[in-house]
């Protein structure tokens, strides 16, 4: 039976090799035809951990049935264990919108063979069946009038109504050299469903149309999407109904959700409960509001902003519902989400799924007047324990005394310079600048030094460690937050170590 899915697997992997790396399973597919179009049409093929049955469920192939379509659209988003699904939610979406049977046409009757018709509704049913050729098995959900029984009760439960049912168009069917026992399947599933169902009179029932039977009532079936299925593809095809008679909607996608698990039972076809995700989170836009108006931001983006400007996150729209948090670095704390944060210099607002930042918006106060600020770097100097602009030099003038065995080595337009802790390098606009070392008591300790304020360029993490960058000197290219004087011209070079600083010098720019 899988051998179809087998099969497409194979010229998969052959294209695989040629041109691009096959999906790793389990992973789903979405299909989008006539797109823009009233018959827009989606398909989603949900590829399971282990390759196994594929099972075909269309939904909304009539539009005022939405137990149908919505229990159907529950399965787009599953993931399997096991086996496949291809699912269509909506197969008439022209329908769905107008709540109505068939707009243009009933679309569960267009499934006859020479057609000639190329209507809208006609181009989605090719579509449909050729989604039958790729499975083991098809059902068709719909929501029927009354309930479905096979003796005449009253006028709402009889034979003649098709609510509450599993429909077969023959209890079994020869073909391909087997034969379907439609019949068994449907009475095997059907015996599970209605264990669940503690509501007798919401009990479904085997519904058998006798389709090809001359004197069957039913005549209109042989132009139905389970009929075609039977007879071009020989897979077993149901039809699973629900009652317009029902009031709750969740019950009556419940009922359909019932049908369609037992089926996939039957089928071998195992979910993944619960389903696990661990795609990348990906942001598609923020809602931010400045001092109460709203700005939409995708990842990326810079926000101009004056100084003290009240800053909110209001809503971050993601891949996930759960463990996203924001964070306007350097205030608030770590999730600042909803939090009006009045910003007093040039931060980021970084955007975590768990973690891992998934996206960031630069926010720019306008009298800082630089714009070439490195993302990730801004990000690793504002979250260590990072003093505004007025920074006191104080604590580093008490461990001064512990410092005196600590000598930086620097280079000045390639020529080496000694410089001790505490002291300032005064150097000139545009001299090329380079941290080299720092030595304890003659020997290269190998420390990490941080020319704060300055994010060197083109570099996608910035590791703390400024050593061997050559930084052309220019003012224009600071941070100036990081500044320790008015006039923003000096800035410290510092050494951590365990997060602490403990020594560091200044470079004035004149
Ligand atoms: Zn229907």
């Amino acid at each position: 039976m899988i051998k179809r899915f087998l099969k497409a697997a194979a010229i998969l992997l052959i294209t695989a090799a040629v041109v691009y790396a096959a999906p790793v399973r389990p992973y789903t597919e979405h299909k989008t035809y006539f797109k823009g179009n009233d018959y827009e049409l989606n398909v989603y093929k949900i590829y399971g951990r282990r390759d196994g049955n594929t099972m075909l469920i269309i939904g909304g192939v009539q539009g005022d049935e939405p137990g149908g379509f919505l229990s159907a659209d529950l399965y787009a988003g599953i993931r399997l264990e096991q086996g496949n699904l291809i699912v269509i939610p909506r197969a008439n979406l022209k329908s769905v919108i107008m709540f109505n049977r068939g707009v243009d046409s009933d679309m569960n009757r267009l499934f006859i063979d020479n057609t000639t018709n190329t209507s809208n509704d006609q181009e989605v049913v090719k579509v449909l069946i050729a989604y039958m050729k790729e499975a083991d098995i098809f059902l068709n959900l719909h929501d029927g009038r009354g309930f479905h029984n096979p003796i005449y009760i009253n006028e709402h439960r009889n034979p003649n109504r098709f609510g509450q049912s599993v429909i077969v168009d023959t209890d079994a069917y020869k073909c391909g050299g087997n034969t379907l026992n439609l019949k068994s399947m449907a009475t095997t599933v059907l015996n599970s469903i209605n264990a669940r169902i503690p509501d007798t009179d919401h009990h479904l029932t085997y519904f058998n149309t006798k389709t090809d039977s001359p004197d069957t009532p039913f005549k209109d079936m042989r132009k139905t999407a389970t009929w075609y299925a039977l007879r071009h593809f020989c897979i077993p095809a149901f039809g699973i109904e629900s009652s317009k008679n029902i009031q709750s909607i969740e019950l009556k996608i419940l009922y359909h959700n019932y049908a369609v698990n037992e089926f996939m039972k039957l089928m071998d076809i195992i979910p993944e409960n619960p389903p696990i995700y661990v795609a990348p989170a990906v942001l598609e836009n923020a809602l931010i509001t400045v001092n109460g108006e709203s700005l939409t931001v995708k990842n990326g983006d810079v926000i101009k902003i004056k100084k003290n400007d009240v800053v909110s996150v209001k809503h971050i729209e993601t891949n996930y519902e759960r463990g996203i948090s924001c964070d306007i670095l350097g205030f608030g704390n770590l999730n600042n989400i909803g939090k009006e944060i009045p910003v007093t210099y040039s931060t980021k607002i970084v955007f975590r799924k768990d973690n891992a930042k998934f996206a960031e918006i630069a926010v720019e106060v306008d009298k800082d007047k630089h714009t070439a600020v490195h993302t990730a770097a801004v990000e690793q100097q504002a979250s260590a324990v990072a003093p505004p602009a007025s920074a006191p030099r104080t604590i580093v003038e008490q461990q001064s005394e512990d410092n005196k065995e600590y000598i930086f080595y620097v280079a000045i337009n390639e020529k080496e310079i000694s410089v001790k802790p505490e002291e300032t390098l005064v150097t000139k606009t545009g001299s090329r600048f380079k941290i080299l070392r720092l030595e304890r008591y003659g020997k290269d300790t190998d420390l990490p030094v941080n020319l704060r304020g300055w994010v060197p360029r083109n570099v996608t993490v910035n590791s703390g460690d400024d050593r061997g960058y050559v930084f052309v000197v220019n003012p224009s290219d600071m941070i100036t937050r990081w500044a320790t004087d008015k006039q923003k011209r000096t800035y410290p070079v510092t050494v951590e170590s365990e997060g602490k600083e403990f020594v560091r010098f200044y470079i004035k720019i004149e």
